[in-house]
């Protein structure tokens, strides 16, 4: 079971989570419980490392994030124990759970699960906190925002669970955010690969990396609200949203739809370099170094060279990657041999995804078609198989996200 941010935020509701907790294992399982920090803590410990120095070093601002997970755990434990629980917590470094050191983004290569297996057999509940982990060379290391998720299920694989049940403040996945379009549907089912994309999207539900373990350890993975009433007992056995294999729900015979679901991520950021020179190597220069600072490169446009042999390179990263893309980009300014570099922060990449894709011409159409009625710029363009992204003006997302929920005929009756 893991329990995001909102779920753990003040007594009251970690004593809550700590009766569903309670109620599962009265029920007869044994039961590890992963939990994030409370809601908007980890913004704010990011928050004080910003102002301590704005090109922080990633190993101590994941000495400083890794803490809120630290104090939601245990209280958890203790809440647990005042209800008569047996529970302790086990922190990352405690298991351990070992990562790769690449801090602020760390990915999980093993969990030592056997202490934890004896205690889950004694009858105690285990409390991990999410987000943490520890590297070879012996130091916190945190798994990427929103990395809980990530634990749970790597918690989950690792004990030999029969599910993983992922607790939020929505009761499932949505053909798009909820709190965006009110019309979104829930989905009662998703494809791995479908939610692997939305996910990477930045359908921030679910973390891409927990999806893409789940899938390749074969996790059963539900997305569930933890604000559900405490004495209603669902008729039905998976109340939320259940992740699946493809063959999976041919077997459940669900109508597949054309578009599964809709995502908007506002952590782009847009980088502009012109008059690169056009020859062999040029690119290479510039994503060399940003490949080894392990900043993430999304979207890519080289416009066609102009006439004096030169071109413009624009490209996206993480937000919170930017000023050091920037910084290392002036670095290498003489290496690279661009005239100005042009940053903008403020737009937003949204992105359809489904797997009718592959078999159905015209998705990427309509959606030049809706955002075009709506005046609506696209900057940047990107595709796979199952996805098409557009990069837009910031301010412009919500407006494009309902007009494509609509344009793709994906919106709830308004009775429903
Ligand atoms: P937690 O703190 O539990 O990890 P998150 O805030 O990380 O919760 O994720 C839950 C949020 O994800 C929801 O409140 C919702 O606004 C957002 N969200 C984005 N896309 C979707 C979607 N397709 N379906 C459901 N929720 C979504
Ligand atoms: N607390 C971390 C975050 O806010 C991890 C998580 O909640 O999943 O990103
Ligand atoms: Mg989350």
């Amino acid at each position: 079971m893991k329990f995001g941010g909102t779920s753990m935020a003040g007594s009251e509701r970690i004593r809550r989570v700590a009766n569903i907790v309670r109620r599962q294992q009265a029920a007869g399982h044994e039961v590890a419980v992963v939990v994030s920090a409370m809601a908007g803590e980890t913004d704010r410990l990011v928050g004080f490392c910003r102002e301590a120095n704005p090109l922080y070093d990633p190993a101590e601002y994941d000495v400083v994030v890794a803490s809120g997970e630290q104090v939601t755990s245990g209280l958890l434990a203790l809440t647990l124990q005042s209800l008569g629980c047996k529970a302790r917590s086990w922190l990352g470094w405690q298991l351990p759970i070992h990562t790769d050191d690449a801090h602020a983004k760390a990915r999980i290569e093993g969990i030592d699960s056997e202490a934890l297996l004896a205690s889950m057999a004694a009858g105690e509940i285990a409390v991990i906190p999410g987000f943490q982990g520890l590297s070879d060379a012996g130091r916190v290391t945190t798994l990427g925002r929103g990395g809980s998720d990530t634990s749970a299920v790597a918690v989950a694989a690792g004990i030999g669970a029969d599910r993983c049940d992922i607790y939020t403040d929505v009761d499932g996945v949505y053909t798009t955010d909820p709190r965006i379009v009110a019309k979104a549907r829930k989905l009662k089912y998703v494809t791995y690969e479908e939610m692997l994309e939305l996910a990477s999207v930045g359908s921030k539900v679910l973390q891409t990396r927990s999806v893409s373990l789940a899938m390749k350890e074969g996790v059963r993975v539900q997305v569930l609200s933890s604000f559900i009433d405490d004495d209603a007992t669902p008729a039905d056995e998976i109340p939320g949203t259940l992740i699946v294999s493809d063959e999976e729900l041919e077997g459940l015979d669900m109508e597949r739809q054309l578009i599964t679901g809709i995502a908007a991520d506002k952590n782009e950021a847009k980088i502009i370099l012109t008059r690169v020179p056009d020859r062999p190597g040029a690119v290479a220069t510039i994503f060399g170094p940003l490949a080894q600072a392990n900043i993430n490169v999304d979207m890519i446009i080289q416009n066609v060279g102009r006439d004096k042999g030169e071109t413009d390179v624009t490209f996206t990263v993480p937000s919170a990657d930017l000023l050091r893309a920037q910084t290392l980009l002036e670095a290498q300014k003489e290496a690279i041999g661009y005239n100005r570099i042009i940053t903008d922060g403020k737009v937003a990449k949204i992105s359809v995804v489904g797997v009718g894709m592959k078999s159905h011409a015209g998705v990427a159409a309509t959606m030049f078609r809706a955002l075009a009625d709506r005046g609506i710029n696209i900057q940047a363009i990107s595709t796979s198989e199952i996805k098409v992204s557009v990069l837009i003006d910031e301010d412009e997302t919500e407006l494009a996200v309902r007009v494509l929920h609509t344009a793709y005929e994906m919106d709830a009756d308004e009775a429903a």
